[in-house]
């Protein structure tokens, strides 16, 4: 059994909880690299669009129970064997798995904080049903912060619209230094295994990322197991070596452990 697991997951192990995979959407008539492009804060109606799947995504994560493999992996962190999950789903449904939530870090932002337009350290934390009572409001920490120019007698300032804080393509990750330091520390510290789960690893800093694991295990005189868990085979080119690629559903894949 290993221990110091670094589990890298995306779209596919969220969609036994029945949480709609980035690359399904229909309805929309666009790619899933359209609906979530920064542009789509610049037209109204793709904006909307934007709110109406994030809502979709948000609705049905809040209403889904853990699915077999959310069971394994909190069962590991609650044994200390797993030192990072990373993430790149924005449903927030490890925050209900009390150990393994304090070992993950979310990639790509969350479902479920709105952010100011301007001020991006204005964030606040929503429910399904506020998400779309909030979502387009004026943002109330600008608001207040208007007040007390007033009051002091300085000039106004413009005041920001809540956003989702889910991250787009085409924009800079105000997560960045968090995720770049977890790296960094995981970097410097013994991994023995890594899991790539339900996420096809297309992103080229993950790909690095492993690759930089795998290297610094070789170079320590150590072996780290690299576990592939997904219905399609790896087709990245990569450089590192996969010891084992489980070709099924996230949810087999803890049968398989079990067994
Ligand atoms: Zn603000």
């Amino acid at each position: 059994m290993k221990e110091n697991i670094v589990i890298i997951s995306g779209a596919g192990i969220s969609t036994n909880a029945g949480v709609d995979n980035f690359c399904s959407f229909s309805g929309t008539g666009l790619s899933s690299q359209s609906l979530f492009h920064s542009s789509a804060y610049c037209i109204l109606e793709r904006a909307a669009q934007l709110h109406s799947q994030l809502l979709t995504i948000f609705t049905s994560a809040s209403t889904s129970g853990p699915t077999s493999l959310d069971s394994l992996m909190e069962a590991w962190a609650q044994r200390g064997r797993i030192r990072r999950h990373y993430t790149q789903n924005i449903d927030c449904r490890s925050d209900r798995l009390p150990s393994l939530s304090q070992r993950t870090i979310m990639l790509h932002g969350r479902v479920d904080t709105l952010r100011c337009s301007i001020r991006p350290q204005h964030t606040f934390r929503v429910t399904a049903e506020s998400f779309s009572h909030l979502i387009n409001d004026r943002c109330p920490l600008c608001e207040d912060e208007q007040k007390q120019r007033e009051l002091e007698g300085n000039r106004r300032r413009s005041t920001g619209s809540l956003r989702s804080n889910v991250l787009l393509y085409g924009e800079c990750n105000p997560e960045e230094p968090e995720i770049v330091a977890a790296f960094n520390d995981d970097l410097h510290r013994p991994v023995d295994a890594v899991i790539i789960a339900g996420t096809r690893l297309a992103i080229d800093d993950l790909r690095n990322f492993v690759g930089k694991l795998y290297e610094k295990a070789k170079s320590d005189n150590r072996k780290c197991l690299i576990v592939w868990v997904n219905r399609e085979s790896p087709k990245i080119k990569n450089d590192f070596e996969i010891d084992h690629v489980f070709l099924g559903d996230c949810d087999e894949f803890t049968l398989a452990m079990a067994a």
